[in-house]
């Protein structure tokens, strides 16, 4: 039966989709968050990229591609402002020999010209607009988006309302209807929960075996000169650099796993800024004192690099009475109306969205539209299971 109310834990991307998913379903929800303000952490970027890193065949290429075209498709859809999204398309470049075997190896799959192309440094930097030294792929319908303005949009909808500036501590099921709450005071009550606070997820008291790790990331903000202005697309290499909006670059990104810092570090920064050098050295020689600001933030990111999304298993009952390794999926203790949308790592303004229709279509008991080879992949609990050697359930659909 598809429930009558839910609450979302944390406004980011992952919050806002699913509360979007929930909603055009008929479903009230209350979005929670602790800050002032929706997509506050990871998602408050000033850009967010939209591409996909693919390396053949494999699951991860493979979800990476679906997710892409999935919501560009669903970004178009939302009719937003032509400041908020920007289809300039995308050059992956082959700047070193690893990254040029991989882009022969991506071309040589032969995909439609409209998802991706294989060119030489001539063709790339006609498209470019700059001179580029490097073959490259080209994601002609690659984009990048404003995030906040992607979250306000998802969650204007008369049938969800927000609470921000409210820090959920912890939840507990009474009956049929969970609890909220914060600082010991019970804020609010639904028929189902769905947890999308990325890293704090293992913060709410509930026993998660999530394995899960919060990532630092920098970009830097760079003033645009004459030249870099030429810029048209979107250039990657191990980092990024989007094409100039109000004579603003954003350079991303870093990644940190042994550094919790939020304050901006210089040396961040040069990292940031030594990644123009495999794109251009004219570029970098042009931009390289020209940082402005920047911004830190953390992705939360799985061991085995998927999101963590679908319905929640009680872990406690789990490790107490293990299933037999033949058990049925029905006969495991789940929670019933606990779900999650989390880790969605480097890429969750591709990965959320797609993650939203599946998560709703699990609650509403729809059919999936996800590839179900893709969909187990997702599976909240799997390290939970794989952790009592039931590796058959941990590839289930929640
Ligand atoms: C430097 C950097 C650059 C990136 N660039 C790109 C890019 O170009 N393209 C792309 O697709 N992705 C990019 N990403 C990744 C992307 O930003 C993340 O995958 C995405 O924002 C994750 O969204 P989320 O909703 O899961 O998490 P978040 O955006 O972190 O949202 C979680 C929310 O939960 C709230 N919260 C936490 N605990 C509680 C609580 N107890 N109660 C209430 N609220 C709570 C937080 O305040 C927060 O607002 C980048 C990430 C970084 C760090």
């Amino acid at each position: 039966m598809t429930p009558r109310t839910a609450i979302i834990i944390g406004a980011g991307i992952a919050g806002c989709s699913t509360a979007y998913a929930l909603a055009k379903r008929g479903i009230q929800v209350t979005l929670l968050e602790r800050h002032a303000e929706i997509a506050s952490e990871a998602s408050g970027n000033p850009q967010a990229m939209l591409y996909p890193r693919i390396n053949g065949d494999d699951a991860a290429s493979q979800f990476a591609l679906d997710s892409y075209l999935y919501s560009l498709a669903f970004f178009k859809s939302l009719n937003l402002e032509p400041a908020d999204i920007n289809i300039c398309g995308m050059l992956q470049l082959g700047f070193n020999p690893r990254e040029l075997a991989r882009i022969q190896k991506v071309a040589a799959k032969n995909y439609a010209e409209d998802i991706v192309q294989y060119i030489n440094s001539d063709e790339a930097s006609k498209i470019a607009g700059i001179d580029l030294i490097h073959d490259a792929l080209y994601f002609k319908g690659a984009a990048w988006v404003n995030p906040l303005q992607i979250c306000k949009r998802l969650t204007t909808h008369e049938n969800i309302s927000i609470k921000t500036l409210t820090k959920v501590d912890s939840l507990l099921k009474n009956n049929d209807l969970f609890e909220i709450f914060s600082a010991e005071k019970l804020i609010a009550k639904a028929d189902i929960v769905i947890i999308a606070n990325a890293n704090e997820a293992k913060n709410l008291g509930i026993d998660l075996h999530l394995k899960t790790q919060s990532v630092r990331g920098q970009i830097s903000i760079v003033e645009a000169t004459n030249e870099s202005n030429q810029l048209k697309t979107i250039i990657c290499s191990d980092g990024y650099l989007s094409p100039a909006t109000n004579n603003q670059h954003c350079l991303g990104a870093t990644f940190s796993v042994d550094n919790l810092e939020s304050a901006l570090d210089e040396e961040d920064h040069q990292a940031n800024l030594f990644k123009l050098k495999s794109f251009s050295l004219a570029l970098h020689e042009n931009l390289k004192n020209n940082i402005k600001v920047g911004r830190v933030s953390f992705r939360c990111t799985s061991f085995d690099y998927f999101p963590l999304v679908g319905a929640l298993l009680d872990n406690t009952k789990l490790k107490a009475s293990p299933p037999r390794l033949n058990a049925k999926a029905e006969s495991l203790p789940w929670v019933n109306g606990l779900y999650m949308n989390i880790a969605h790592g480097s890429r969750g303004f591709t990965s959320a969205p797609f993650c939203a229709e599946l998560l709703a279509q699990t609650i509403c008991q729809e059919p999936i539209t996800m590839n179900i080879e893709l969909a187990v992949l997702m599976n909240p609990n799997r390290f939970a299971l794989r952790k009592l050697g039931l590796k058959r359930l941990a590839k289930m659909t929640t």
